[in-house]
């Protein structure tokens, strides 16, 4: 492997988008900043993360990398028109290649639209030709430990949604839900990717204990920006496995446990 001088431009940096940090932020959402920070500092590369908020003025030109976390639905509400105003800025970054994480709340306001508990309809980007459904009050909620098969490896997280989301024909979904419910606990689907966009139901936070997936979207952002070539040097990534390898475990043993209550 040549030394990560001449393969990393010197003094790179990347500036990640935070979108709605105070709002869409549940089961340690804002870990996935801190482990893109982490990974990017580690090899020398400046990451700044910069929070946008509802109003904020927010050119997507200026960065490399946008994040959104999860929300109850009264919060998803309260950001909708916000995101909506942005979604011809985020379909332009997108097909220019863009990495972009959107979990849970954040990931069903990519899509078309999230019909909530209560029936009423909170309009999305359509980034992602999908629609989410909250399927009531009574129908219990897709809650747990999940793992996933990826091209790019297996990931694991957890899960917590009432809505039940639907891929269009052509939307490709993320993964294959190995163990937990996905996207609809019915078609084996979870979450949606589109290019460099990836979507998930997937908290915990989720980037801290999918260390391959962190440097994807790193990865990503450091072609579009600097050019194709670069590679990342390996980090030590012990924690990080051993992290994942006990998530994998609770969702086997939680799994067992279900089906055993059966
Ligand atoms: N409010 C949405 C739902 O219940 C998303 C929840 C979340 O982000 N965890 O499905």
């Amino acid at each position: 492997m040549p030394d990560a001088e001449t393969l990393l431009p010197r003094g790179a940096t990347l500036r990640i988008a935070h979108l709605y940090p105070d709002v869409m932020n549940i089961y340690g959402d804002r870990g996935n900043a801190i482990a893109l920070q982490y990974r990017c500092e580690a090899r020398g590369i400046a990451a700044e993360v910069v929070d946008v908020r509802i109003g904020d003025a927010c050119d997507l030109d200026e960065f490399d990398i946008v994040i959104i976390g999860g929300g109850q639905d009264r919060e998803q509400r309260r950001i909708a028109d916000d995101l909506c105003a942005r979604g011809a800025a985020f379909h332009a970054a997108a097909e220019s290649g863009m990495p972009m994480l959107a979990v849970c709340g954040g990931f069903q306001l990519f899509g078309h639209r999230y019909v909530d508990q209560d029936g009423s309809e909170i309009p999305g980007i359509g980034l992602f030709d999908m629609e989410t459904r909250h399927r009531g009050a009574d129908v219990p909620r897709c809650i747990g430990d999940v793992v996933l098969k990826t091209p790019a490896g297996d990931v694991v997280g957890f899960e917590n949604h009432g809505g039940r989301t639907y891929l269009g024909a052509g939307q490709e979904p993320f993964g294959r839900v190995i163990r937990g419910y996905g996207n609809n606990a019915e078609d084996g689907g979870e979450g949606a990717r589109t290019n460099n966009v990836i979507g998930t139901y997937l908290h915990g936070s989720l980037l801290p204990k999918n260390p391959e997936l962190a440097d994807e979207l790193i990865r990503a952002a450091l072609r579009r920006r600097y050019g194709e070539g670069i590679a990342l040097p390996p980090l030590d990534d012990s924690a990080e496995r051993a992290a994942h390898a006990a998530a994998a475990a609770t969702a086997a043993g939680r799994s067992r446990a279900t089906k055993k209550a059966g």
